[in-house]
């Protein structure tokens, strides 16, 4: 079932990236990492097919945001582009996926892995209050650190770059939270930028792990939980990596070190990432 919900705002990032907010509909709950399927109410005698698509804002938010890549002749977001404030989206009832706390077992740092529109559910978790735990809240701590890794191709595509930055460290509420603990690591692979490479390559080469100041070169069972997102080439990558490195796979079902969003990833063997 779907409810319609009005476009409070869009934003153009590129030519093929854009994210937009819309109403939430009454009574929609949802867990932070999850995603929901949307639509356009028919137009002209033509109804595009619904897709799926991570909700970008956190649990507690007032409005539900989202990212959005512009697919080439895609079905929906050949339309969906030309959204504007007061226009309709149509937005499914029951959200779902398996990029939530609840699907990792405890553990001091978290990192969030995406690549191009993967960063969608990242924003969601990095802006979750029950990431981090709030004493004051009377909310346990979650996690000490996390680290949101975003791997594009080209600069522009680092979307919310300057939020991730800065502006979220400013926000009431929030900021006081997520200051010294919250760390952003972009990375583009295509053109020259502060850090070049794919994330997998600057995993397993223990670089990452050297640039965000940790004292080992490969994930850590014990301490480190890792979230998956993006597409299904790197998602098999990264999956191999992090199994390699002693972590295991969870569901929300069965707890464990590492999850991948699974309606990405189909059998297929593994191509190189990106
Ligand atoms: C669980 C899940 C969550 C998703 N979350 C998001 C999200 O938050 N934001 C988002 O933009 N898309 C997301 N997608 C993809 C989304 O469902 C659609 O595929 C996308 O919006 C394009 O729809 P379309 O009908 O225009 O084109 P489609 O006919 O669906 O796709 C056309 C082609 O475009 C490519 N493509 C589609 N989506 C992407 C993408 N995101 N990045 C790179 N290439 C792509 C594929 O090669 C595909 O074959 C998600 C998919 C799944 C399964």
């Amino acid at each position: 079932m779907f409810t319609s919900q009005e476009v409070l705002g869009v934003r153009h990032w590129t030519p093929d990236l854009f994210s937009f907010a819309l109403t939430r509909p009454a009574g929609f709950k949802f867990q932070s990492g999850q995603f929901v399927m949307l639509n356009l109410p028919e137009r002209d005698g033509h109804q595009p097919k619904p897709r799926a698509y991570s909700i970008t804002s956190p649990d507690y938010a007032e409005e539900l945001e989202f990212l959005s890549i512009v697919a080439p002749d895609g079905q929906l977001t050949t339309h969906l582009q030309h959204i504007q404030p007061g226009d309709h989206v149509l937005v499914g009832s029951k959200p779902t996926g398996s990029l939530v706390h609840s699907a990792l077992t405890p553990g001091r740092n978290l990192f969030l892995f995406g690549t191009g529109t993967g960063i969608a559910p990242w924003l969601s978790i990095a802006r979750d209050i029950h990431t981090y735990g709030d004493e004051d809240l009377g909310i346990e701590r979650k996690f000490d650190h996390v680290y949101l890794c975003h791997g594009v191709r080209h600069a522009c595509e680092l979307v919310y770059r300057d939020y991730l930055e800065r502006d979220i460290f400013a926000e009431e509420g929030l900021g006081p939270l997520v200051q010294g603990r919250l760390h952003y690591y972009p990375s583009v692979t295509r053109e020259a930028f502060v850090r070049n490479g794919r994330l997998t390559d600057l995993i397993t080469s223990g670089q990452l792990f050297r640039d965000l100041g940790l004292d080992r070169t490969q994930f850590d069972p014990e301490s480190d939980r890792v979230m998956i997102c993006g597409s299904v080439p790197v998602n098999h990558a990264m999956k191999d990596i992090c199994v390699a490195h002693g972590l295991r796979e969870g569901a929300t079902h069965r707890p464990g070190t590492f999850v991948v969003e699974r309606a990405f990833v189909d059998h297929s063997p593994a191509p190189a990432a990106n």
